[in-house]
């Protein structure tokens, strides 16, 4: 079978674009590895994607895009991809269970918190490790809680906590922090908000679940031990784009480079999504570029 579109990847940037391009009568495969929603799916409730008074549940939300998508006509394979060839004016998608052949490609695969690489990091997590506090932080009501990183993720998550937490440790690796100005006078607003400068997390404490955390700072004696309930790692994030990266032009950091029409430097491939370069990531943008993507995967298809 050759599809007319196969979108890597069912967040909300690739069930839009299904949406989309089935509703236009294209023969569209989405291949998602897990299940759909992407980080979407890991938010207990989402406030700011427009329509929902009292928000909406993130699974439900992705349950409801693959649904509509899925009504439409187009086909969900649940598939790990592990392999691309892009180039020709065939393009082929390899799978762990099988291979897929598409004329137009949708790169849908999104981000993923970037992780600290200290021992046990996977193991505690969501047993005290965590990486959203918009989606965790209820689960650390008045306990206490450290957030790591310096930029507008961790002050952002440094606040959300504050308002739930007894008490809030920013630990930072620098001796001062590089978010934007609007968020350091609320910072220091917060009483429950403590910072740490020039410290690095060196390891966890904790069987079952998360107990402590051994700090070292910088020019002072042996590690601290601190005691929390709650680790927040925000440093940044990482592009799902490891499959892609020969062929495709990226940026130093990794993400996709395109622009507002979502076309990448192949011809009939598109990136949708957080994996693109842009200026904010969420999920009314990722859905966004799923509609523009399915427009010039149109265009594409009518110009062959
Ligand atoms: P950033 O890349 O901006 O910041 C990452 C922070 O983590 C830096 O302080 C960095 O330290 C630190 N860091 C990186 N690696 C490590 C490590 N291994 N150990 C310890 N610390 C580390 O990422 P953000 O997620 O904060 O932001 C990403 C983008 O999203 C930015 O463009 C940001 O502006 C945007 N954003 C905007 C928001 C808003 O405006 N409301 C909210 C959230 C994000 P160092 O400084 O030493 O490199």
């Amino acid at each position: 079978m050759l599809y007319d579109v196969i979108i890597v990847g069912g967040g909300p940037a690739g069930y839009t674009a299904a949406l989309y391009c089935a509703r236009g009568g294209l023969q569209t495969l989405i291949l998602e590895k897990l299940s759909p929603g992407g980080q979407m799916a890991t938010t207990e409730n989402i406030d700011n994607y427009p329509g929902f008074d009292i928000g909406i549940d993130g699974l439900d939300l992705a349950e409801k895009m693959q649904i509509a998508a899925e009504n439409a006509g187009a086909i969900t394979e649940f598939d790990e991809v592990t392999g691309v060839e892009l180039e020709g004016e065939e393009k082929v998608i390899h799978g762990s269970l099988q291979e897929y052949r598409g004329k137009t490609v949708i790169l849908a695969t999104g981000a993923a918190p970037r992780r600290m690489g200290i021992p046990r990091e996977e193991d505690l997590l969501n047993r005290g490790v965590a990486y959203c506090a918009t989606c965790d932080g209820r689960m650390y009501k008045d306990k206490v809680v450290a957030v790591i990183g310096g930029g507008n993720s961790a002050a952002a998550d440094a606040l959300i906590l504050s308002k739930l937490c007894k008490k809030v440790y920013i630990i930072h690796r620098k001796d001062k922090l590089k978010a934007a100005h609007s968020y350091l006078e609320p910072l220091k607003k917060a009483e429950n908000i403590q910072l740490i400068f020039n410290g690095q997390v060196e390891a966890l404490v904790g069987e079952e679940k998360l107990e402590a955390i051994q700090v070292k700072v910088a020019g002072e004696e042996g590690q601290t031990q601190l005691a929390c309930d709650g680790l927040f790692i925000a440093i940044g994030r990482v592009p799902n784009t490891r499959l892609f990266a020969e062929g495709l032009n990226l940026d130093p950091q990794g993400y996709v480079i395109a622009d507002e029409t979502t076309k990448t430097n192949i011809p009939g491939v598109f990136a949708a999504g957080d994996l693109r370069t842009k200026p904010l990531r969420q999920v009314v943008t990722a859905a966004a570029d799923g509609a523009t993507a399915s427009k010039f995967a149109e265009e594409y298809l009518n110009g062959r």
